[in-house]
């Protein structure tokens, strides 16, 4: 065995589990201990400021001078006394990641003394430049400066020695340069439209929150084995390696037990997300070898975001104190399941009521439809909109495989809903809808709860399920920014509600009554948005061609699928929510179009290096072993019978030459391929170039290492092979 690999196997074979010191503390005890909430405000703030700041935070009242000041002084004193030296505004470019740039809490005075300080203005806005950060031209002038800005929706929180401040980062026009600046719009614009909607139902309802529970699905890989790997370092995955003999076919990892060694980098997770008040619940193998994942209790959707970014970094820094890498990216390994976010969405109000659980009588269930039904519309009209949403480069490798949801949008809702709505569209207004005396309904939709209860009916290739009183939008990759995704969601739910105002209330101007009004509308739109209904198998060819039908987005490409960000129907819906611009939108579409040519840049750069350093060099001196056999097999026997000895031998070195003949050409043409696409100008023909040409000739190269590794002698092959790197725990 190669020296490198020898000593990465024997590195990761020493990692014995890392006990993790358990706080003696109850959960509830230490839940939340390096966060500044509202129980720590009221310690640490001055009771005649704090009924403002609630207004703040609850109600967006716009933030004083003075509270600034008080809640900064508060703040740094609970910081202080946990350590804390610096602070940095903590933001969410669109990189996808997080930023942070840390500033020490202090300041000279005119004496040329040092004092420790954060004033409200420091705490409030600032000014980090960050000029690296892709903007897609939004700051290409010299006026172009970029400011982050305090959410004080989202609680400050301490991370070592820095106190961190959720913020947004926008540009000096006040365009959004980030995630978080339009999320927070797409809240208040689905606030705003689902309240109009409940008042038909309940005058008591103010605000409507949406909210979202992640399901973070992820890869542990001992970091010994990582670091052999420079691939898995690069780019985040193994850009080449054969299927290991036994991967998830016994699906004997999913649900397994948990190996030692993981159970206490996930306990010792745990302890750090819990007090930093990401309410940590679920954990689980999931079905790839070294694959799991972790799920927490559902939050409000802003606030759920930030512990997710908040969570994936934790995450890496744990996993290297147990000596494991945590790989977020959506397709590690080929052959085997990759990862995703599934993205648990639901609206509720300030009432209690869950708009997406049937309720106990007709009329809730009225209303249940009717929010129903618009997000089956919202997404039938946006379908395209919500795929360029969660497509990456990354991300790309795990649609349509075979684990993952295909390419296409489409909903599903079971036989039960699916038969209520059914039932709903057939039905005459007069017949399906009775008010009786006491102004009950009776819309054959009454007894949903019951029949819900039952709803074991889970289908696990459809890319938005509903699953009895959630969505789960599952197309979502695992290292992406759920942010992306959710704001499309709201924001298209929320023009959608807007519409349905719209065309309940010039019913009822007609003269038509409101419940006859509101069913009349929904019927309407059950036909309208039929097509975006499928529960059957979303992985079938059937199932492609007859979406193609429907007129369901079906494109594949990835840099076309972005180009919804920047269709007209895209650009209504966000200028109507009030959520993204125009020029936004389009500053959007050209940062993703970039990151896409980067990813697949470096990843081919990096497997055009690997295969000319490692594989062909060891290949060819395997290769020459088999030679000089071939000739001492001449000089031991006789012609004949050392042609027949050497027949093997021969027969896998003209093997060998093909492989690393092809491979060696196809380099060449995807440097080639690659100066072309560089040239080109604007990011979406750099964009498509690199997807159409770059990309299948790394699958081409690919498929040649893979067969090389399986010929080659293993004592020589220097990178970790499969089945030590999804093994190894
Ligand atoms: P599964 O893997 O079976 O889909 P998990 O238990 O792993 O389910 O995750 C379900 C996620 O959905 C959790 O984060 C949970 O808090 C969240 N969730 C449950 N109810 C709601 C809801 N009403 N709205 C949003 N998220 C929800
Ligand atoms: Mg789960």
């Amino acid at each position: 065995m190669s020296k490198l690999r020898f000593k990465a196997l024997e590195d990761a074979c020493s990692h014995k589990p890392v006990a993790v010191a358990t706080p003696t503390e109850r959960p509830s005890v230490f839940f939340g201990k390096m966060v500044f909430t509202r129980e720590k405000m009221k310690e640490y703030i001055a009771d005649t400021i704090l009924d403002q700041l609630f207004d703040v935070i609850d109600n967006g009242k716009p933030l004083s001078r003075d509270i600034a000041n008080s809640v900064a002084m508060g703040m740094k004193k609970w910081a202080s006394e946990f350590g804390a030296t610096h602070y940095t505004h903590w933001f969410q470019p669109l990189t996808g990641g997080t930023a942070e740039k840390h500033d020490g809490f202090i300041d000279k005075t005119p004496e040329g003394k040092v004092l420790e300080e954060f004033s409200g203005k420091l705490l409030y806005q600032q000014e980090p430049d960050a000029s690296s950060f892709p903007n897609g031209g939004i700051r290409n002038t010299f006026e172009a400066r970029g400011y982050s800005a305090w959410d004080p929706s989202s609680p400050a929180f301490i991370v070592g020695d820095t106190l961190c401040i959720p913020t947004i980062f926008v540009a000096y026009t006040g365009e959004a340069l980030d995630y978080k600046t339009p999320l927070i719009k797409s809240v208040s614009a689905l606030d705003k439209a689902a309240v109009d909607v409940c008042r038909y139902f309940d005058k008591n309802v103010s605000k409507v929150t949406s909210f979202l529970g992640w399901e973070q699905e992820y890869f542990l890989v001992d970091e010994a084995l990582w670091a052999a790997r420079p691939d898995l370092m690069l780019t985040g995955r193994t850009l080449m390696g054969h299927d290991s003999a036994k991967n998830q076919q016994l699906e004997d990892h999913y649900f397994g037990s948990i190996p030692e060694r993981v159970l206490q980098f996930m306990t010792d997770l745990e302890i750090e997300s819990l007090k930093l008040g990401i309410p940590v619940k679920t954990r689980h193998n999931e079905v790839a070898p070294n694959q799991f994942e972790l799920a927490p209790v559902y939050e409000e959707v802003n606030l759920a975001n930030d512990h997710n970014l908040l969570l994936m970094s934790v995450m890496e820094r744990v996993a290297r104190h147990h000596h494991f890498r945590v790989l977020l990216h959506e397709k590690p390994f080929s052959g085997v399941n990759g990862s995703g976010k599934h993205c648990n969405w639901s609206m509720g109000t300030n009432t209690g009521v869950n708009l997406l659980a049937p309720g106990k009588n007709a009329a809730s269930n009225l209303q249940f439809i009717t929010f129903l039904v618009n997000v089956l519309m919202a997404v039938h009209k946006h379908n395209g909109l919500l795929k360029a949403s969660i497509s990456s480069a990354t991300n790309a490798h795990r649609l349509g495989a075979n684990e993952a949801p295909p390419a296409i949008i489409s909903v599903f809702l079971g036989t039960q809903i699916t038969d209520v709505l059914d039932k709903l569209e057939k039905a005459s207004a007069d017949k399906g809808i009775v008010i009786n005396a006491k102004k009950e309904m009776k819309l054959g939709v009454a007894n949903i709860p019951e029949i819900l209860l039952d709803n074991t009916d889970r289908n696990r290739t459809s890319p938005f399920a509903f699953t009895g009183n959630r969505f789960e939008f599952r197309a979502v990759g695992s290292s992406a920014n759920c942010g992306g995704a959710m704001l499309a969601i709201n924001a298209a739910v929320a023009e959608q509600l807007i519409c349905f105002k719209k065309d309940v209330d010039t019913l009822i101007e007609k003269g038509e009554p409101k419940e006859r009004a509101l069913f009349a509308v929904i019927k309407r739109y059950i036909s309208a948005c039929k097509a975006i209904r499928f529960d059957g198998n979303g992985y079938s060819d059937e199932w492609k061609k007859e979406a193609e039908k429907r007129g369901l987005d079906c494109e594949t490409s990835v840099p076309l699928i972005f180009e919804h960000y920047i269709s007209p129907d895209t650009i209504k819906m966000f200028k109507t929510t009030n959520v993204l611009s125009e020029s936004e939108l389009h500053s959007r579409c050209e940062v993703k179009w970039e990151t896409y040519t980067k990813k697949i840049q470096i990843e081919s750069r990096v497997l055009g290096d690997l295969v000319m350093n490692h594989i062909v060099p060891v290949s060819s001196r395997y290769q020459s072993i088999l030679l000089d056999n071939v000739v001492r097999m001449k000089e031991a026997f006789d012609a004949k019978e050392a042609k027949e000895l050497a027949a093997q031998d021969t027969l896998i070195i003209r093997r060998i030459a093909g492989h690393v003949t092809a491979i060696v050409s196809k380099v060449d043409e995807m440097l080639a391929a690659r100066k072309i696409a560089n040239r080109l100008a604007g990011e979406r023909a750099k964009a498509l170039a690199y997807h159409d040409t770059i990309v299948p000739l790394m699958e081409e190269i690919r498929k040649h290492v893979d067969e090389l590794e399986m010929i080659v002698d293993d004592e020589m092959w220097t990178l970790p092979k499969y089945r030590e790197l999804l093994f190894i725990r």
